[in-house]
């Protein structure tokens, strides 16, 4: 059974963390608001693809986007190699 004073300094914890992930989620969100700012110049692309399936309706063509200015990464699904 923790004693008071542990329950007390938990609570605290507790608090600290709550105020810190706010601003983490503030900072978030601005980075975010600048990656969609950014013209992502001098973006890199990268093909993948999950292609052999047996059941040729399973395999994916994808591409990966990364912006070597803002960091934002994302991927697109597509029908065929490109
Ligand atoms: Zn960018």
């Amino acid at each position: 059974m923790p004693s008071c004073n542990e329950e007390k300094i938990s609570k605290v914890c507790c608090k600290a963390i709550i105020k810190h992930r706010e601003k983490i989620n503030a900072i978030q969100a601005k980075i975010k608001e600048l990656q969609d700012r950014c013209p992502h110049y001098g973006l890199i692309k990268t093909p993948g693809a999950d292609v052999g399936n047996w059941d040729r309706n399973d395999d994916e063509y994808w591409t990966d986007y990364k912006c070597p200015y803002c960091n934002k990464q994302w991927r697109t699904y597509h029908d065929e190699m490109s």
